[in-house]
């Protein structure tokens, strides 16, 4: 009892401000003929975790390739999502990654879950034994019984086969100040992970639960004012699946030239690059949802797809005061369910550079800068450093003939200004 009760106590005394800014997210998004590709991991200040992580997510990212890039029924498509959380808790730098299958191969998703305790000093990964004294463990084995009993309706057959088929059945675990977690996934029938939490005060009561938390000042940014001439020309760039590392040198790029962009951005990564879109709005960029963590949202119950779409709104306002009214949906596939998300307009593109898959940046601003027309809107993604080196060459080509670069909404503005012209 008493390691544990030294091992989280000392976790208590870690819990509070924690600036986001200084890690950052890796971001795959993939689209062939018969997949679907959206990755979002983690990158944090340890490169042992980090190595391991990778080696993960591309281990998964292969064999997903390998499976469904030739699997073709009725031609559905396949989708491989992988979402992560990242927690600092003390030493420990605590990482879940949540990988998310959807093929018509089978009857519904399938979620799996690892999670990665890592101890910053002694450079290595833990497991539930090293944290909870042997004594703990049958407590737990107890509780998370009663409650796959209870809760979710699991035999004690069923049970005792998955500890038996699972090398270690407690492999994925994760803690804060309040709560051991276990996390349980591919048991029969159900379909989402199961997270079973245990009050650590049941593992050692005499854990001070007392804790500290300092929110981040939640001021409102200031958004510039312009005043558009209607009679000139203009096109809109956008930006899909950022923030980024590169988000700030796009930004800086569009304030070189004196213009501004849309941003479609991922909920899970605005959490980390605060400060990034606090400056794009700023600088007179626009902000909109492009869902949370990048699911393929035409194939989402409405739960799931208000979930997806509010967790990003919410983060947004939380982060900048802005509510974003645009909806770019995933992989550019829209449906009822999304058109009837009222309190957006949804946006598309008719401009492709597909800077995702050429790695050529002359390329990329060839299919930017072919054939320029007012009104159009072209789609680029801020998480390619050949993105942020073609917009350097795109912009001025665009404006040497007479193109303004500007965001969505002013390019509604516009329509209406000129719709008003007409009429006048
Ligand atoms: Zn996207």
């Amino acid at each position: 009892m008493k390691k544990l009760g030294i091992i989280f106590f000392t976790i208590l005394l870690s819990i509070g401000c924690q600036k986001k800014e200084n890690q950052s997210v890796r971001t795959i998004i993939e689209e062939e003929q018969n997949i679907l590709i959206g990755i979002n991991y983690p990158v944090t200040k340890s490169k042992k975790l980090n190595k391991i992580i990778q080696k993960e997510v591309h281990t998964q990212y292969n064999s997903f390739k390998e499976k469904y890039m030739n699997f073709n029924s009725l031609n559905q498509k396949s989708e491989l999502n992988i979402d992560y959380s990242f927690d600092k808790v003390k030493e420990y730098d605590i990482v879940t990654i949540h990988t998310y299958l959807n093929s018509s191969k089978f009857y519904q998703p399938q979620n799996y879950i690892k999670t990665y305790v890592y101890h910053k000093k002694k450079k290595r990964l833990i497991s539930l034994k090293d944290v909870i004294p042997k004594e703990d463990l049958s407590y737990i084995t107890k509780y998370v019984k009663h409650i796959l009993q209870q809760k979710y309706n699991i035999s004690n057959k069923n049970i005792q086969k998955y500890i038996k088929n699972n090398h270690s059945a407690y492999s994925n675990f994760t803690f804060d100040q309040d709560y051991l977690y276990l996390y349980f996934d591919q048991f029969q029938n159900i379909k989402n992970i199961i997270k079973i939490q245990i009050p650590l005060e049941n593992l050692n009561p005499k854990i001070d639960t007392e804790q500290q938390i300092i929110k981040t000042a939640n001021t409102k940014v200031k958004i510039p004012n312009k005043i558009l001439d209607p009679n000139k020309k203009f096109i809109a760039l956008t930006f899909d699946d950022g923030p980024s590392i590169y988000t700030k040198e796009v930004i800086n790029i569009l304030k070189k030239y004196n213009c501004n962009a849309t941003f479609f951005v991922l909920g899970n990564k605005v959490e980390i690059y605060q400060e990034t879109i606090r400056e794009s709005l700023k600088n007179g960029n626009e902000l909109g949802n492009h869902s949370y963590s990048h699911k393929w949202l035409i194939k989402l119950d409405e739960e799931s797809l208000k979930e997806q779409i509010d967790k990003t709104q919410d983060i947004i306002q939380e982060t900048t005061g802005y509510t974003p009214k645009l909806l770019r949906p995933t992989y550019g596939s829209v449906n009822q369910k999304i058109r009837n998300l009222d309190q957006f307009e949804i946006i598309l593109w008719n401009v492709d550079t597909l800077d995702w898959k050429y790695k050529s940046i002359d390329r990329i601003v060839s299919r930017a800068t072919k054939n320029p027309k007012d009104g159009n809107i072209i789609l680029m993604h801020d998480i390619h450093q050949r993105t942020v080196k073609a917009l350097d060459k795109i912009i001025p080509i665009l404006q040497n003939q007479g193109f303004e670069l500007i965001t969505i909404s002013e390019m509604k503005e516009i329509q209406l200004l000129r719709d008003k012209m007409k009429t006048d």
